[in-house]
């Protein structure tokens, strides 16, 4: 622990998680933050007796952990939130999602609608996002103005989007968006092909040509369903995965979203590989896609975190609430209690997906140099009384709500539950103008 007469905010008074491997719960701990990174993290007492010159906020009574990381999403999409549920993926994709996307999708509807993603996952405790959508310049301007985190990549498909005629020019907007957010400091940009069944194996390689050019992450849904399985077998001769990988298309930079219909074989082409799968339970039990092969997949060592997916398939973006959903399903259909243990749930959401998303030389954990995203986690209401493990509450009795503090490079972009970048009032009213022209059709 280092003396710094600099720091800008010292958080204070809580149980501290740092999810570094090894590590205890710091009970009655501190965090000095300097310039968005963590100064010192240790005991109160010793950090207090330090005389900072920054601002306090007070954690008495929370559990302090690093910011969550959703992994998958597709954040305008909770502007159709509830408008088309108990449908199976292909036909709620072609016949409502689709034609909804190309009526009312432009600029400033995506602009809005990534709004209220935002706000509803700070309030959440996730710091990091994803987003695989349309406009994306939009998206990660959003982002940044609201202090979050993201990873965010412009859509490819081999047909038309609301934004681009086509492949050619949805590969022009991808460029121009990796070179405009190079190096920014909330804002990873990424490509992002849709699924290896909507674009052709020439885009695939376009695509994985591109992310290496720019050393970028690479951003594509996966073996969602037995339906996708059953057709590259039939086109391709081979499995999704085994696919992807013959075009080169796979490597540590691959987010993989889903993963839900993979053999012991492609498990192990993930494990090699070093493909980051992100893990999006809520969204495949609605679509009725199947449940990933999870602990299958921690066994063989792949890289894995948690994704809520978009809102039109989940329907929240509360990933701790999805968490807590994968710890307890992974448990019943193995029928191995064992499975998903609380802390190794909280991994996954934390450590786990920086590492899905190639962040985790700054995010994920609370340490020493480490960026200052972190959320206060109020542990005082009667569901989490008493507390003996705190990774026990996180995994089966926090709520969303619970929620106090977030903290994002250091900036408080939610206290005392309120946001402090966003008016959620503004939104509100935002959000009803554009669904009002949706709900007329
Ligand atoms: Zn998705």
């Amino acid at each position: 622990m280092s003396y710094s007469p600099s720091w800008d905010l010292l958080v204070f008074g809580g149980t501290i998680l740092t999810m570094e491997p090894g590590t205890a719960p710091i009970v009655n701990g501190a965090l000095a933050i300097a310039d968005g990174r963590i100064a010192a993290v240790g005991p109160a007492e010793e950090l207090v007796e330090q005389a900072p010159t920054g601002e306090v906020l007070d954690a008495a009574g929370c559990l302090i952990i690093p910011g969550l990381v959703n992994t998958h999403s597709h954040l305008a999409m909770t502007l159709l939130r509830g408008l088309a549920d108990d449908l199976p993926l292909k036909s709620w994709l072609e016949q409502h999602i689709w034609p909804a996307e190309r009526e009312h999708m432009n600029r400033e509807s995506v602009r809005v609608g990534t709004r209220l993603a935002v706000a509803e996952q700070l309030l959440a405790g996730i710091t990091t996002t994803t987003d695989m959508y349309f406009f994306d310049d939009e998206v990660g301007k959003v982002l940044a103005e609201a202090g979050m985190r993201g990873v965010v990549a412009e859509s490819l498909l081999d047909f038309q989007t609301p934004r681009c005629s086509g492949p050619n020019e949805m590969l022009e907007r991808q460029r121009e968006l990796l070179e405009a957010f190079h190096d920014h400091p909330l804002i990873t940009p990424a490509v992002a092909p849709h699924a290896p069944y909507t674009v052709s194996a020439a885009n695939l390689v376009h695509e994985a040509e591109l992310a290496d050019e720019f050393d970028a992450p690479l951003h594509i849904h996966l073996a969602e369903t037995r339906w996708e399985v059953q057709k590259l077998l039939e086109e391709k001769g081979m499995s999704p995965v085994a696919y992807l990988a013959d075009l080169g298309v796979l490597s540590e930079h691959t987010v993989a979203a889903h993963c839900v219909h993979v053999s012991p074989e492609d498990i192990e082409v993930l494990a090699d590989l070093e493909v980051g799968v992100s893990h999006n339970p809520v969204s495949n039990l609605k679509l009725g896609s199947g449940i990933a092969p999870v602990p299958a997949m921690i066994a063989a060592g792949v890289k894995l975190g948690l994704g809520t997916d978009g809102a039109a398939s989940n329907n929240t973006l509360d990933l701790l609430r999805d968490a807590q959903l994968a710890a307890l399903l992974h448990k019943g259909v193995g029928g191995d209690p064992t499975a998903l243990p609380a802390k190794q749930t909280i991994e996954l959401v934390t450590a786990g997906g920086a590492r899905v998303l190639g962040l985790d030389d700054r995010i994920g954990m609370l340490r020493e140099g480490y960026e200052a995203d972190l959320v206060c986690l109020q542990v005082t209401a009667p569901h989490t009384t008493p507390l003996y493990d705190p990774y026990s509450h996180l995994a089966y009795a926090a709520r969303a709500a619970d929620v106090l503090h977030v903290l994002v490079r250091g900036r408080a972009v939610v206290r005392d539950r309120q946001l402090t970048t966003l008016d959620l009032e503004e939104i509100r009213a935002q959000v009803k103008e554009v669904t009002d022209k949706i709900r007329g059709g």
